[in-house]
């Protein structure tokens, strides 16, 4: 049985640093769930963090309910049906048009829920199109003269808030931060908070988290008093977690020259970001491409051609029934994954910091069943 292995210590790393960062900048920091929303350590990661961001009236009252903390909100346009229950669940909720300003905003004030907007900075520092909020002619965030045109920032917004970073460093935000503030710099006097939004890789390896500290002490002696909000996700569970999987069967050598290896755990169920960033994850004991002396190229047990996680080299030759094992599965794969062909989704296991492991979750038929 495959299984996603958290690992709490990998984890409390990652949650120290960013504790690190948010006491030293004074700014708060929060989960965004819709990257690692594994239940069981929301009590752990609430210790260290001031709360979450939501996506979705789902996600806003999972953090309701597990998550010590605030709990903020957002969506490019909330459905009329659900905006109540979104109000009665958050402490913030950020608005993604005018429209939606003049539809909610006031009813959130009126509820005590901190009306913020999206904003679109214009600044495209992603090169990854699918990733880039800031894209020609992007659904996310008001331009500056989409706010003007609307007649200004009403007074009920108490914040501000833009996203546009994709697993970037503390250069890539300041040219971020450089184009809000040539924007909408004149109306953060009159702001509560503003939130930066997630994509930051704090907790990489070469991350410069002496360069972000100083990017936000910097922006606060500009903007002193306003309140200050990051909400990554991958940094909180980054290279927190495994995929464990086994090989089902070695195939014969093909007329590449490669072997194909058909594992037990699927691309297109189980880490659907390798086909729709795409990258290839690193596996533990081999090197990615077909440099070394045993080549094999990895893919799932589902009819889909193109289900194939990569070609990794090995120093020994793979036997059938061998444990294969992927690096960084805490982020987007639990969130994300799917039922496609049948094919059951993983355990999920705690690995606790003293070794001990402990089961989740296991799946059955019915989780399959139930969705249909
Ligand atoms: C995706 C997203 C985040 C989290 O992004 P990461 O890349 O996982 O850090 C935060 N805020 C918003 C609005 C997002 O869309």
């Amino acid at each position: 049985m495959p299984r996603y292995v958290v690992d709490e210590a990998a984890l409390v790393r990652n949650l120290e640093i960013l504790q690190d960062v948010s006491k030293r900048a004074g700014v708060r920091i929060l989960l965004a769930q819709k990257a690692f929303s594994c239940t069981a350590v929301y009590p752990l990661c609430a210790k260290y963090l001031a709360g979450t961001t939501a996506s979705s009236l789902f996600e806003a009252i999972h953090a309701k309910r597990h998550f010590p903390g605030e709990v903020h909100v957002f969506n490019p346009a909330f459905a009329a049906e659900e905006i109540d229950e979104v109000l009665a669940t958050v402490d913030h909720i950020v608005l993604n048009s005018m429209r939606q300003v003049s539809l909610y905003a006031a009813k959130a004030h009126e509820k005590g829920v901190s009306v913020g907007l999206r904003v679109n900075p214009e600044v495209s520092v992603t090169t990854t199109p699918a990733y880039d909020a800031c894209r020609p002619g992007s659904r996310f965030g008001v331009t500056r003269d989409a706010l003007d045109a609307a007649g200004g920032l009403p007074g009920v917004v108490e914040g501000l808030h833009f996203h546009a970073l994709c697993e970037q460093g503390v250069e890539e935000f300041r040219k971020v931060l450089a184009g809000f503030e040539a924007h909408f710099g004149d109306l953060v006097p009159a702001l509560k908070w503003v939130n930066f939004g997630g994509g930051h890789h704090i907790t990489r390896a070469d991350y410069d988290v002496d360069g972000l500290v100083e990017t936000l002490r910097s922006f606060q002696g500009r903007h002193p008093g306003v309140q200050i909000y990051l909400e990554p996700g991958e940094a909180i569970a980054l290279n927190a977690g495994t995929l464990e999987s086994r090989v089902l069967e070695m195939q014969p050598k093909g007329a590449d020259g490669i072997t194909n290896v058909i594992l037990d755990v699927s691309a297109a169920c189980h880490m659907p970001d390798v086909l729709e960033m795409p990258y290839t994850p690193p596996m533990l004991g081999a090197e990615k491409g077909a440099g070394g002396p045993y080549v094999y190229r990895f893919g799932g047990p589902t009819c889909l051609a193109g289900d194939e996680i990569g070609t990794y080299s090995f120093n020994r030759p793979l036997h059938d029934g061998d444990a294969v094992v992927f690096g960084d599965m805490a982020i987007y794969t639990m969130v994300k994954n799917n039922t496609f062909n049948g094919i059951n989704l993983p355990d999920i296991v705690l690995r606790h910091a003293d070794g001990r492991e402990e089961l989740l979750r296991r799946f059955s038929y019915d989780d399959f069943a139930s969705r249909l």
